[in-house]
């Protein structure tokens, strides 16, 4: 006995972007359906932002202690490192504590609007949820919202270790740390999760392919930051390292950064090599939008959300896009109501970019920072402020790293990049700045609180200004 479900959209992915898309869909009026194959409670919540910031929280702590000795306090007394399995209870503790609340507003849809269970395409419109206790319902949806979020990649180099391999979907379920882990990987979840346990004790070392670090890609800030990063956290960058399996550990070669052959065992690899977006879905080949949702690069109106010529929607991680959670939901929000009011859609709002990495120092992009202002074809003015010398960055020990602003000829701000400290707070506010549409004048005439970060950023601007002046276009 299968139940039909008739809907007018039907969202697959129950994430950040499914929730979001639901919700929007619904508001337009829609009868609309929201199908997760696994479990409620997003990605987000259960194995991305929301643990990751409370093991970097963990090992800030840690790292704390001994920072005393900078400012002539008395060192610490040793911890006995090990398992930590009171860290790793206080991370899943937490975490669940926000999943629980995620749950809890999914739990306040009407039950029949909430499917959870194995999904197969029948064809076009029609799809098949068989639900944990076999019971199956075929929904009929006139509009469908894929946001199906993204897996992690595996790269094929690390098939003879595979055994020994996790990912941060295993991480934050292990019942303590390893005593050791490669870090395959030097991308912001690399970076972040990497620092994090190197801070609480595991012996750790990065092994990245493509010289990328985290969000930035000014190569006046990429060195600083190499750098600023090595100084405390062993960091390698070999398109060539090659892992083995070496008495039930990973052993891998590697070049290191003088060019010198060096190799390491570790008891793991922590692969966090990038994540790719989940488009196989079981019986896709049914659908005639089935090769349109492969080609999404090029298929997808991004403004829109609407997969070429289809009735079918993309949001979120699924798009292949930034994989970053506000985006992710304002994703669901365009792809839901266009779904409802389709076949009129429209553009929906965009925010200006950003993204934080949550390292030591911290990492910021805004505006997509100098890879996309250094593609205007117009000329780019950029000013430059160092923290090592910044007042309140002095003051508390944090005085690392450099800040780089962009902006056109006429002086309207484009953008920038950052690592040190507070990132995330004047990263956040450089976007409210680029989101406005200022000038780096307006900026300048803006208040800045003495001592704060802050006033790096009028270093920088000013630092653009003075430059200008040189060179009048
Ligand atoms: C370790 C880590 C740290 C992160 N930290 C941050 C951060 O600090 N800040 C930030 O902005 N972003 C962060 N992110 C990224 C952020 O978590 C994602 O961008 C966001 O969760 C994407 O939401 P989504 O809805 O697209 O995907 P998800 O939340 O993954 O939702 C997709 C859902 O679809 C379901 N699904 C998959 N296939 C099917 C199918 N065939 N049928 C039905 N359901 C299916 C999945 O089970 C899942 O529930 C982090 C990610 C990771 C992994």
């Amino acid at each position: 006995m299968v139940a039909e479900i008739e809907a007018d959209v039907a969202v697959l992915g129950g994430g950040s972007a499914g929730m979001a898309a639901y919700r929007a869909a619904t508001k337009a009026g829609a009868r609309t359906v929201l199908i997760e194959h696994r479990a409620f409670g997003t990605t987000c919540a259960r194995v991305g932002c929301m643990p990751s910031k409370l093991l970097i929280a963990a090992a800030e702590a840690a790292h704390a202690r001994q920072e005393g000795a900078g400012f002539g306090l008395p060192a610490p007394a040793p911890i006995r490192w090990g398992g930590l399995d009171d860290v790793l209870a206080r991370v899943r503790r937490e975490r669940d504590r926000f999943v629980g609340f995620v749950l809890r507003d999914v739990e306040a849809y009407p039950p029949a609007d909430r499917l959870l269970g194995t999904v197969h395409i029948v064809d076009d419109h029609a799809i098949d949820i068989r639900a944990p206790d076999t019971t199956r319902t075929r929904v009929r949806a006139a509009r469908i919202v894929i946001a199906t979020g993204s897996s992690p990649v595996m790269p094929p180099e690390l098939a003879p270790v595979r055994g020994l391999c996790l990912t941060t979907d295993e991480l934050f379920e292990l019942p303590g740390l390893p005593a050791s882990a490669a870090i395959v990987g030097t991308g912001v979840v690399a970076l972040e999760m990497g620092q994090a346990l190197h801070r609480l004790g595991v012996r750790v070392r990065l092994f990245g392919r493509g010289g990328r670090l985290g969000v930035l890609t000014d190569p006046e800030l990429l060195p600083i930051a190499l750098a600023t990063l090595r100084a405390g956290l062993p960091l390698e960058h070999d398109p060539l390292a090659r892992f083995s399996l070496h008495a039930g550990q990973v052993h891998v070669d590697y070049l290191d950064a003088h060019g010198s052959e060096a190799a390491e065992d570790f008891d793991c690899a922590l692969v966090a090599a990038g994540r790719t977006p989940n488009l196989h879905l079981a019986g896709a080949e049914n659908a005639s939008w089935h090769t349109a949702l492969l080609d999404v690069g090029r298929t997808l109106d991004r403004s829109t959300l609407r997969l070429a010529g289809t009735h079918v929607f993309v949001a979120g991680d699924a798009t292949g896009g930034a994989s970053i959670q506000h985006e992710a939901v304002d994703d669901g929000r365009i792809a839901g109501r266009n779904a409802a009011t389709f076949p009129s859609v429209q553009a929906g709002l965009r925010r200006a970019p950003l993204s934080i990495a949550f390292t030591s120092p911290q990492m910021a992009s805004v505006g997509g920072g100098w890879q996309h202002a250094s593609r205007r074809e117009s000329a780019v003015d950029a000013g430059q402020a160092s923290f090592e010398n910044q007042g309140r960055s002095r003051v508390m020990l944090r005085n690392q790293g450099a800040l780089r602003v962009y902006a056109d000829a006429k002086g309207q701000f484009l953008g920038a990049e950052m690592l040190g400290p507070d990132a995330e707070h004047l990263g956040q506010l450089m976007a409210w700045a680029l989101q406005a549409r200022m000038t780096i004048d307006q900026m300048l005439s803006m208040p800045y609180y003495h001592p704060t970060v802050s006033e790096a950023l009028r270093t920088a601007l000013q630092d653009l200004k003075a430059r200008r002046q040189e060179t009048p276009a």
